[in-house]
């Protein structure tokens, strides 16, 4: 196998619809993070709704996204009024509020139309920005309602990658580059802000094609968006990507490599930071060395502050193993599993 099977794909679906969805309905979780917006570091709250997910993860779902745990098929809109109901009291006001749902915002089977809208207009009368994702099928819809929150709402795209084989046969995205484009256009014309995701090494590539894609899609969509997260792959429950982990056919990509993309990106003239979910752990971007609390902390660091001394200081031996890793890669063509490397 050396890219998504769409059988697979469905079958994979299937068992995540018969057994593993939740069956609470209260909101997921929220918490605080740090991130560089609006020019400056700032201390942003997160939202989790729980909504019924993602409508592709029904029917096939990319590769990598283990977002449908925490969702529940059952979940209206009587449930997510609730859900902000209760977030907005214990949380009124903020500077930015981020509003994730594991799936799109913008869907109106995931939440209502006239949901949507009220959630954003409540949302802002207590905080200055709001933060939201979509898929980029559902944007032409809502894009002229959203005109008049200009400069207050941003909207989050998971891209990807700009690579149409890649999008196809690695991620399963079911939508691409052109897609992309014609709704961050949409967006930006209307006064709306767009923040762009690209996973770094989807399943069935080496390292090294791996950062070239990363690299050379940040650059080609910089244009249209106004600001870049590099998200390097973390392995989730029920996926593609984690039977491929289990059988040894997939290793995150190293640490190394996320400081080498956004070093070569410096010129973008946008935000290009990374948020590395299970920074240093197995199932997250790691070098497998004693640096990897070092590089995790400066790749954050550096994320919140885009200050590039932060990732110009990371040093280590296992530099070496990097590079060996990427050459042999490179000589054979095929991704390479987990090498052990010594402390
Ligand atoms: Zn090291």
């Amino acid at each position: 196998m050396n890219k998504v099977d769409p059988q697979l794909a469905k079958e994979i679906a299937g068992i995540r619809n018969s057994i593993s969805r939740s069956d609470r309905t209260d909101y997921v979780t929220t918490y605080t993070e740090k991130e560089f917006f609006n020019n400056k570091t700032t201390l942003e709250r997160v939202l989790i709704l729980r909504t019924r997910g993602c409508s592709w993860s029904y029917h096939s779902g990319c590769s990598m996204c283990g977002y449908w745990d925490d969702t529940n098929p059952e979940i209206g809109k009587e449930e997510l009024e609730n859900q902000i109901n209760s977030f907005l009291k214990e949380h009124p006001k903020g500077e930015v509020l981020k509003i994730f749902t594991s799936g799109s915002f913008f869907d109106p089977i995931e939440i209502d139309s006239g949901l949507q809208l009220s959630i954003i207009e409540r949302v802002l009368q207590g905080y200055d920005h709001l933060i939201v994702e979509s898929r980029p099928e559902y944007i032409r819809k809502v894009v002229g309602d959203l005109k008049k929150f200009g400069g207050r709402v941003q909207v989050a795209i998971g891209l990807e990658s700009t690579d149409p084989s890649i999008l196809k046969n690695s991620v399963n995205k079911n939508y691409d580059f052109g897609d992309f484009k014609e709704a961050a256009m949409l967006l930006r014309e209307n006064g709306i802000s767009v923040r762009t995701y690209l996973l770094l090494k989807p399943p069935f590539m080496t390292e090294s094609e791996a950062i070239r894609d990363s690299i050379k899609s940040a650059r080609e969509l910089a244009q249209y968006s106004d600001f870049i997260s590099i998200n390097p792959m973390n392995i989730q429950r029920g996926t593609l990507v984690e039977r491929m982990y289990k059988e040894g056919n997939y290793r995150p990509p190293w640490l190394w490599s996320v400081v080498t993309i956004l070093q070569s990106l410096r010129d973008t003239g946008i935000p290009v930071v990374s948020l590395v979910t299970a920074s240093g752990k197995k199932r997250g971007a790691h070098n497998g060395h004693i640096c990897d609390r070092k590089f995790s902390e400066g790749i954050r660091n550096f994320s919140e502050t885009l200050d590039f001394g932060f990732l110009d200081e990371l040093k280590c031996d296992c530099q070496e193993s990097w590079k060996n890793f990427v050459e042999v890669e490179e000589e054979t063509g095929i991704p390479m599993s987990e090498v052990i490397l010594n402390d």
